[in-house]
């Protein structure tokens, strides 16, 4: 169910990482290279290379990647202050990682518009 990105690795338990949450879609871990207090990646378990690699069949998917991104942000204290979710898109987009993850990034004021 995962792609050979480091992130499969991460999926499939070859490689360590904090996470904090997993469902059957889905792993929350800990950024290894934070850029807020607090930096937090949640991934499919399908290996979706790109946002813009899915497929109407992932609507399901997509909203619960969504609805537990919240979930997190909550657990994580970060409702009432506020927080962004980034998802870097190709290489324009910044991404470095070719498996599909949502950045939760809270814990300060973050600036506008990015890079
Ligand atoms: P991207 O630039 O693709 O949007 O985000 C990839 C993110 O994955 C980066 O913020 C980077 O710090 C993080 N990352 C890369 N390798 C690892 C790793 O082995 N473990 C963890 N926890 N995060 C990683």
């Amino acid at each position: 169910m995962s792609g050979d990105t480091i992130f499969g690795k991460i999926i499939r338990k070859e490689i360590p990482a904090n996470i904090v949450y997993e469902d059957d879609l889905c792993l929350a871990f800990t950024d290894i290279t934070p850029k807020a207090p607090t930096h937090i990646l949640v991934i499919p378990k399908k290996p979706i290379p790109k946002l813009s690699d899915s497929t109407p069949a992932d609507k399901e998917l997509l909203g619960h990647l969504l609805l537990t991104v919240k979930e997190i942000a909550d657990r994580a204290g970060l409702t009432e202050s506020g927080y962004r979710i980034v998802i870097n898109t190709g290489d324009d987009g910044g991404q470095t990682v070719f498996h599909l993850h949502l950045h939760l990034l809270g814990g300060r004021s973050l600036g506008w518009p990015p890079g």
